[in-house]
């Protein structure tokens, strides 16, 4: 039973004095933030002290300062008044840090009124000659989404595919690889494909911190620079769910790793192939370009040789389409251009669910 019921006030009653919706009264308290003083434990009902008003209003007042709630929690704990100094200069930073992005935007259309982004085609397709590979990258926008996130390169000897997401995913595939041509154009060695994949990865962190709306914006990376022996040889940076296939002598094999919660779980041996093929968490990544100021940025190498046919290809390829018609495809097709765009056009067939991004390199 509870013993004074005038200190005690029911969710209602709490959120009509303090103003915070019952709707947020109950998140805060999920995240052990403004927990409910008492609850009956007989009926559940929860009930708040009349005493934790004050700290009601003070959540109130940091949350219309866009403080996130798990610093809030931290305040409550030792609220001192260093604590919101830190948060006033850390206000004065960024807002000094998004007036100097529009200030550049201003620039920049100062500079050139003609800039804008190029005109996305359903279908882009370089082909590059070099001693030791040949390629073609072709990407396509599915029959489901109305946009196309996935970006292909196909240049000189380094191959890549990137699938954007979130708010603004687009811009960030594309700023991914253009950020990585030319950052590798500069260093064309194993440390320098590394170097680059970490630029690719501040440039669309920093656009994305400089704008709220792309808050959230990243990218997927799978790069493949085939560099001769006495430069580190053949390897490549992967972030996130695309992938690598090497094609050698009728056979598909993987060469990355999936950075998702379900590839964890593949490869512990808690899911098998075809539980992780169909489960609902299957596109959670545990890894992208974009979401923090670093991200951890492996070299892999791979090891290929003449005759070999590598695959690098966004997950739309490979949800939609088995392995085996991926195999039968590189196969037959009789240059890496005929190959890349039967893949697109197949998984088109098979439902077209997603944006496709495939590049196709053979060993020479
Ligand atoms: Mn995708």
């Amino acid at each position: 039973m509870l013993w004074c019921m005038d200190d005690l006030l029911t969710i209602g009653e709490f959120s009509t004095r303090c103003g915070l919706s019952v709707k947020k009264l109950r998140s805060y308290g999920a995240v052990g933030v403004l927990v409910p003083y008492a609850v009956d434990d007989v009926s559940g009902y929860r009930y708040y002290a009349a005493a934790q008003l004050g700290q009601a209003r003070t959540i109130a007042l940091l949350r219309q300062a866009r403080i996130p709630l798990a610093e809030i929690a931290d305040f409550l704990r030792e609220p001192t008044g260093e604590r919101i100094a830190l948060w006033q200069s850390q206000l004065e930073s960024e807002l000094a840090q998004r007036r100097r992005a529009l200030e550049a935007v201003r620039h920049e259309l100062a500079v050139d009124a003609t800039a804008s982004l190029p005109e996305r085609i359903e279908i882009r397709r370089t082909a590059t000659t070099m001693t030791n590979s040949i390629a073609s990258a072709v990407t396509g926008r599915g029959l489901v989404r109305e946009t196309n996130q996935d970006a292909v390169l196909a240049e000189g000897i380094l191959y890549a595919v990137a699938d954007g997401l979130g708010p603004g995913g687009e811009l960030a595939s594309g700023l991914a690889l253009e950020t990585l041509r030319t950052a590798f154009a500069a260093d064309p060695s194993s440390d320098g494909l590394v170097r680059a994949g970490r630029r690719a990865n501040e440039a669309i962190w920093q656009r994305a911190s400089a704008d709220p709306e792309l808050t959230g914006m990243g990218s997927t990376l799978t790069a493949l620079a085939v560099l001769a022996e006495d430069r580190g040889g053949p390897c490549i940076v992967h972030i996130g769910d695309s992938r690598l296939y090497r094609f050698r002598e009728g056979v598909l094999e993987q060469l990355t790793e999936d950075h998702t919660v379900v590839g964890a779980m593949l490869r512990s041996g808690e899911l098998n192939e075809e539980q992780a093929g169909a489960h609902p968490h299957r596109h959670l990544l545990t890894r992208a370009l974009g979401i923090g100021p670093e991200v951890a940025t492996d070299l892999i190498a791979v090891e290929c040789r003449t005759g070999d046919r590598l695959l690098i290809c966004t997950d739309g390829l490979f949800n939609d389409l088995a392995a085996e018609a991926i195999s039968v495809t590189l196969q037959d097709a009789e240059t890496p251009a005929a190959a890349a765009g039967q893949l697109v056009a197949l998984a088109e067939t098979a439902g077209g669910h997603d944006n496709v991004g495939v590049v196709v390199v053979d060993i020479d």
